[in-house]
């Protein structure tokens, strides 16, 4: 199991924002902003790049949720990102497809 698949199966604990059949939305252990909670998709999709048409309609699930989770933690009217990283360069370090929701604070462009 990825380690996203046991915090799904709550045999990791963590701080729950919202959930669905299809998604799980949680607090990122390591905070890189005020509010910084990941979107994680049921369905094991390693990373982003490889999701097929088949994951169409659970990519725009996953995209909407993070509207949801902004609203719900008070971001939404004052701004917030998604971010998606990929693969070595892109930073990733848990292969479980996530979408970073980031804000509470001016967020630097361009990322490091
Ligand atoms: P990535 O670097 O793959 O884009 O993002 C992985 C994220 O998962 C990191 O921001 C990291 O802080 C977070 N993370 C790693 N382990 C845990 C954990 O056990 N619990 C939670 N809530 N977040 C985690």
């Amino acid at each position: 199991m990825t380690l996203f698949e046991k915090i799904i199966a709550r045999q990791i604990p963590s701080k729950i924002v919202a959930e669905s059949d299809d998604w799980l939305a949680f607090h990122d252990i390591s905070p890189q902003a005020p509010v910084h909670v990941l979107v994680v998709p049921k369905k094991v999709i390693p990373r982003v790049g490889e999701a097929t048409p088949e994951d169409e309609s659970l990519l725009g699930k996953l995209l909407l949720a993070t509207q949801e989770v902004a609203k719900a933690l008070g971001i939404s009217n004052t701004g917030f990102r998604v971010v998606i990283n990929h693969g070595r360069d892109g930073g990733e370090t848990v292969p479980h497809l996530h979408i970073h929701v980031l804000g509470g604070r001016p967020l630097g462009w361009p990322p490091g």
